[in-house]
């Protein structure tokens, strides 16, 4: 393949930042790398839909150094629309520029924009409400757009919309918060959105359609998806909506990390990329097929110098643009080790607090060099700077994600208590530090939490259930490393259909996937989420549950012996001292507590930062229950 050799790369590596179209008033120009083209040209628009044919202008471009075609036009082109057409391997194309900033319907056709114009009231000042702290301070939520508002309960006007997030007093029918107002009230740090960029997978010319997708499907890169703003035919509205709901959530303290799918797209033969330069931006392996571990048909060439500088560019694009506080990398492990770290460097020169996280599953793909390592679990130590999704303790809480009916440690299987010990101290056995480990039992993969309790524990009582939706969730909110949840898990969320529990509701129905808020005027459900805000505030109230280093870990946490088996305790000797009990077992345990007078913090019932009772000597961990003390 002429792509993978030295003198490819040596001739064609454009190191340039004004790839794509580039606004003035006076002027646009218009650079596309397309090293392999007998010609290109770029086609002007009055609009983004690819039925309507009448084009304004043809703009023909004069090929330089570096592969890169450039050609330019005077005057005011905001609100233009355009695309690239050329000739390549005798064939001619018409695509999306790959670098576009803003598209019209369905993303056929970038347009030209000032992107200035695009900004909220305010917009210079937005900043990360939470920049300057260490990933261990974050407290994460998943969210899908669509599920936080179409619920009817939801008491949200902008229903499946950016706007959605920038709605405030919204409640459930009995009063209970819902939307933003629900997350501020719980307590978390960051919200992380599910896919936002421009995805495929929902037909955004037809919004009255019942369509659902989580969004794994990119399509173009660098603009947010249509179907979330109120038009999506003109290509400003969903910028600016996606600004507003960026900044709503910034001005209730809350940061936003996006979800990016860097390392597959949605048709590899239709995306852009693919098709000015053909196949460049994906893996083919010896057979001459598309390299697919990432499972959806093909994996990107990221070990390529202009795809891994178009996912650098990216990265920082939404970086600066959109003020994203954080990144959460699908497959990262698809992704080469130099990418990630370029990455990082290059977002954190400007943006220093911004945090980089990601799936680190070791698979299988064809990579088109040799020298390259992959960003997973395994290579943890040479991305430091990088935290990845922790497998071993969601696994070790709730049971494998690979049998259904597998029981994980608060539901009796007690083979996995070594692995809970070790991940409580942000050592599970792949990760260096806790600061990159992201500790969850629940995300939009797989059943959600009490699904898989419910499958895996049959004949268990609902309130056996709840205990032990109870306990994971003080597992994970008071293990060291960053705790995450998926939306809803936080009221006993279920994802059901008249067959069953789903496991894979990437394109279910709304019924399935949207947030059951009305189950809040519940008072069993009401009780759960205080418990998790309890949760949430406990571990917010001390460096201790916040430790980034392995060498913290080691002179401040020890196992407490003797318990009985299955049940774990530990010291922490931080800024203050702690006593933590695990208790998965039917049996109450008593605890002896070291000379002092001690604070119940965390019980069966309650979580917080007030005092539940006062201790000396011993005190008891109910059936199926955290109990943490504090010394007075
Ligand atoms: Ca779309």
């Amino acid at each position: 393949m002429q792509y993978s050799t030295a003198a490819f790369e040596k001739e064609y590596t454009y190191e340039g930042t004004d790839l794509g179209a580039t606004w003035s008033p006076e002027g646009t120009v218009f650079k596309v790398w397309a090293p392999t083209a007998d010609w290109v040209q770029i086609l002007l628009y009055p609009t983004g839909d690819p039925k309507n044919r009448e084009v304004l202008q043809t703009l023909p471009m004069e090929k330089g150094k570096r592969g890169v075609w450039t050609a330019r036009a005077s005057g005011d082109l905001n609100g233009i629309y355009y695309t690239c057409h050329a000739r390549v391997e005798r064939e001619t194309v018409e695509v999306c520029d790959p670098y576009a900033k803003a598209v019209g319907i369905n993303g056929h056709r970038a347009m030209v924009i000032d992107l200035a114009s695009t900004d909220p009231a305010g917009w210079e000042r937005d900043r990360d409400p939470n920049g300057g702290k260490p990933i261990t301070q974050a407290v994460i939520c998943e969210l899908h757009l669509r599920d936080l508002s179409v619920d009817p309960k939801s008491g949200m006007t902008h229903k499946g919309k950016y706007l959605a997030l920038t709605e405030k007093g919204t409640h459930t029918p009995g009063g209970e918060s819902t939307g933003l107002d629900h997350f501020c009230d719980l307590g978390i740090t960051h919200l992380q959105l599910l896919p936002v960029y421009d995805y495929g997978s929902v037909d955004e010319a037809a919004p009255d359609r019942p369509q659902y997708n989580w969004g794994y499907d990119p399509v173009n890169y660098n603009v947010p998806e249509g179907s979330y703003a109120t038009d999506p035919c003109r290509g400003e509205v969903r910028i600016r909506e996606f600004k507003e709901m960026v900044k709503a959530i910034h001005d209730r303290g809350i940061s936003v990390v996006m979800d990016v799918v860097y390392n597959h797209v949605y048709h590899r033969d239709s995306f852009c990329f693919n098709r000015l330069v053909p196949g460049y931006f994906s893996r083919i392996n010896d057979r001459d097929e598309y390299s697919n571990g990432s499972g959806c048909g093909n994996d990107t060439a990221s070990e390529r110098s202009m795809v891994r500088k178009y996912i650098v560019d990216s990265v920082k694009y939404w970086a600066d643009e959109y003020h994203i506080d954080g990144f959460r990398f699908d497959l990262a492990g698809l992704l080469d080790v130099k990418t990630v770290r370029q990455i990082m460097a290059a977002v954190s020169k400007e943006h220093p607090n911004v945090l980089f996280y990601g799936e680190g599953w070791h698979m299988g793909t064809a990579l088109t060099r040799p020298d390259v390592s992959l960003c997973d679990q395994g290579n943890a130590p040479l991305v430091p700077g990088f935290a990845f999704f922790n497998d071993t303790i969601r696994d070790g809480l709730r049971g494998s994600v690979f049998a259904a009916d597998a029981p994980g440690y608060v539901s009796g299987n007690g083979e996995l208590t070594g692995a809970v010990a070790d991940c409580f101290r942000g050592r599970a056995f792949w990760c260096p530090k806790p600061a990159q480990s992201i500790n969850y039992v629940s995300c939009h993969d797989n059943l959600t939490l009490f699904d898989k309790l419910t499958v895996s524990s049959p004949g268990a009582y609902r309130e056996q259930l709840i205990a032990r939706n109870k306990l994971a969730a003080a597992v994970v909110m008071l293990s060291q490393g960053v705790p995450f949840f998926q939306a809803g898990e936080e009221f006993l969320r279920t994802k059901r259909d008249a067959r069953g529990v789903v496991d894979n509701s990437y394109a279910s129905p709304d019924s399935v996937n949207r947030i059951q808020w009305g189950l809040l005027d519940q008072p069993e459900y009401a009780r759960v989420r205080d418990y998790y805000r309890g949760l949430i505030a406990l571990r917010k109230s001390s460096p201790d549950w916040q430790m980034t280093e392995t060498s913290q870990v080691e002179r401040s946490i020890f196992p407490i012996e003797g318990l009985g088996d299955r049940v774990l305790g530990f010291w922490i000797r931080g800024r203050e001292e702690w006593c933590v009990v695990l208790n998965p077992t039917n049996r109450e345990v008593t605890l002896n507590l070291p000379q002092g007078t001690w604070e119940l913090v965390v019980n069966e019932k309650n979580a917080g930062t007030a005092p539940l009772g006062v201790f000396t000597r011993t005190v008891q961990a109910a059936p199926i229950s955290a109990a943490v003390l504090r010394k007075q």
